[in-house]
């Protein structure tokens, strides 16, 4: 059975790379008949953000990409937030530590501090392990009798993993093949800490075990914590899942990882939440906010590290769902582009139905206060193909709601001349007497007017669009003339003499 999992810290919205590394475990879950799991990780007490696990929920579906089994849907895995599972750990630190593979350390934060400073003054780094491990003050260096009157009068503690010395892992990641690991190198993390709670690492490890992950995929950072994850399954006499890990979002411009500085949208996607906690980054804008349908921003995350190998950059997410493929994600980092999100939305915008599309602009509309008895779709369709926004629907169809308020300056200058008046005047009585106001008629009625007065048609068209528009810009302006109607039309021409 494959079960994967997501499992962020609700330490504050998510940003990108975290709804990337939902989106792939969801796609992989789909597309293999798997289920799909939502895990709070929150340990780490000092680092929680109240409405934080709701704002991830909210972000998933707003994504339409929901969990199968999270909290509220417990599919006899639960409860899937690490701190009501917080009496479960401590029986998986004791038994690592009665099979000797963990141990109690005992070190203040000021002696550990010490010896830093002491290595660094040699040159060197300090690390707490084989190396220096018997030096130190913890369960290896004591006697039991010592550790255990420790223990017993409250001294506080941590229990740390023994990692190997002197052995070459070899680890298999999905995505980047086989990787060598000498244990010399790590150190022994601690896995449990005296106020009761376990770290990220044994937390971690033990929930996957027991809720049956079978496969890890999350961000590129975590790939250094492989090899302790994999020494902690085989000292528990586990298998291990198996593990993809998702390369690096880059910065659009230059080099590095992808930070908040390089983009007003890394919020992602924001909620109207109140965050209690000052500290946590300003979420007043996002996709969402900004106009992003779910559809645009999933197609654009799919292609933060993996491609389909085709020309095809348009996916629904059922199409995603299909053509997913964890060996097709990069080792290297993937630039973000916000650009290209730009053109995500204006290719999913153009793939709505008008149906839809009319009925959001609708509520548009009605916040602005118009009601109107125009057909939305028809003029959603004269301008659809210019919109990136829903947003953008208003700013391109304005002129057919309200009458121009102001005129393009610049093109009053080159249109408007002496004896404009007088011909827009002439202008008002030809289509006075047109009795089929379609777009056809009065096109070919005004066109003839303008022939057989053989003046150039822009000496008429361009005052009658500033007229009816406001500026030079606009569809087709029999086709707005039909729409808005006659008297409206009559209308907007006399006051623009005026
Ligand atoms: N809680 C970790 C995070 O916030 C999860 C890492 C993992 O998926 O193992 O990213």
């Amino acid at each position: 059975d494959i079960r994967v999992r997501f499992a962020p810290s609700p330490t504050g919205p998510l940003h990108i790379g975290g709804v990337r590394t939902a989106l792939f475990n969801y796609l992989f879950a789909k597309q293999n008949k798997g289920t799909f799991i939502l895990r709070i990780e929150d340990t780490d007490q000092n680092r929680y953000v109240p409405g934080a696990e709701e704002y991830i929920k909210n972000a998933l579906d707003w994504c339409n990409i929901p969990f199968d089994e999270g909290p509220g849907k417990d599919g006899g895995f639960g409860p899937y937030k690490q701190s009501e599972r917080k009496d479960l750990y401590r029986q998986y630190a004791d038994e690592l530590i009665k099979n000797g593979s963990a141990y109690y350390a005992f070190d203040t934060t000021e002696t550990l501090d010490a010896h830093r400073k002491d290595h660094e003054a040699k040159g060197k780094t300090f690390i707490y392990n084989w190396h220096n491990r018997e030096k130190l003050n913890n369960s290896l260096s004591l006697t039991p009798d010592e550790v255990n009157s420790k223990l017993s009068s409250g001294n506080p503690f941590v229990i740390r993993f023994k990692s190997p010395q002197d052995e070459t892992l070899h680890l298999t990641d999905e995505i980047r093949g086989d990787i060598k690991i000498d244990t010399n190198i790590l150190d022994d993390k601690i896995l449990f800490k005296s106020d009761g709670m376990p770290t990220y690492h044994l937390a971690n490890i033990v929930d996957d075990h027991l809720m049956k992950i079978s496969h890890v995929i999350r961000g590129e950072e975590w790939l250094p914590s492989m090899a302790l994850h994999v020494l902690l399954y085989r000292a528990l006499g586990w298998n291990a899942p198996k593990f993809a890990h998702l390369p690096l979002i880059l910065k659009p411009i230059g080099k590095g990882k992808l930070s908040k500085r390089d983009g007003d949208k890394l919020g992602f996607p924001v909620f109207p939440l109140q965050w209690e906690d000052p500290k946590t980054q300003d979420i007043s804008s996002g996709y969402k906010e900004d106009g992003y349908l779910p559809e645009a921003v999933v197609n654009m995350l799919a292609f933060l590290g993996w491609n389909p190998g085709t020309e095809q950059e348009l996916f629904s997410l059922e199409e995603l769902i299909e053509k997913f493929d964890l060996k097709r994600v990069n080792k290297a980092g993937a630039k973000f582009d916000p650009e290209k999100t730009k053109w995500f939305q204006q290719q999913h915008l153009q793939k709505m139905d008008n149906t839809i599309l009319s009925k959001q602009f609708e509520t548009l509309l009605s916040d602005k206060n118009i009601t109107t008895a125009l057909d939305l779709n028809t003029i959603i369709t004269t301008v659809k193909e210019r919109a990136t926004f829903i947003n953008d629907l208003w700013s391109l169809t304005q002129f057919y709601f309200l009458s121009p308020s102001e005129y393009d300056e610049k093109a009053v200058k080159k249109a408007w001349k002496e004896d404009t008046p007088i011909l827009m005047h002439e202008l008002t009585r030809i289509l006075n007497d047109i009795t089929d106001f379609s777009e056809n008629n009065i096109s070919s009625i005004v066109k003839g007017w303008i022939t057989g007065k053989e003046i150039g048609f822009g000496k008429i068209m361009m005052p009658l669009r500033i007229a009816l528009v406001g500026s030079l810009q606009g569809p087709d302006l029999f086709q707005i003339a039909a729409l808005i109607g006659k008297t409206e039309t009559i209308k907007r021409i006399e006051n623009a003499i005026e």
